[in-house]
């Protein structure tokens, strides 16, 4: 009995200093942010069943069990909120929507003078710098 709680402090324990202990050291970006979180993830989910199951065999108190169960659903918790924000950083970090390309306004032709090539803003009947007409005058 006392064995077996001795067994589940310490997997308690070593999950916890597992789960620390990224967060204090600068650790190489892995592959993918979420592997290691995946991983601590997994580890919790194990322990608790390990823990479902010594509760069912009657090796630990409801107490215990109880206590135990909290410990790792905080700790799981913990792995979830961080599975966030590494997503919420990846998203913030990579913008979805590219800048809209606003039309370049050279693609709109002006109206140029067919005979001194001066462009004007507007559409003019006779060409403000030589003062020909704009357009091929009709007969
Ligand atoms: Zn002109």
């Amino acid at each position: 009995m006392i064995i077996a709680i001795t067994c589940v402090i310490a997997i308690v324990v070593l999950v916890f200093v597992l789960g620390v202990r990224p967060k204090d050291l600068p650790e190489p970006e892995p592959v993918s942010p979420f592997v290691h979180l995946d991983e601590r993830k997994a580890a919790i989910y194990e322990n608790l069943r390990d823990l479902q199951f010594e509760y069912r065999l009657g090796k630990l108190s409801d107490n215990d069990y109880q206590l135990t169960k909290k410990d790792l659903q905080k700790e799981l918790a913990a792995v979830m909120a961080e599975v966030d924000k590494v997503k919420l950083a990846l998203q913030s970090g990579r913008p979805v929507a590219a800048p809209a390309a606003a039309p370049s306004p050279a693609a709109k032709s002006k109206p140029t003078c067919p005979h001194c090539s001066a462009t004007f803003d507007q559409d003019l009947k006779f060409c403000g710098e030589c003062g020909k007409p704009m357009k091929a005058v009709r007969a």
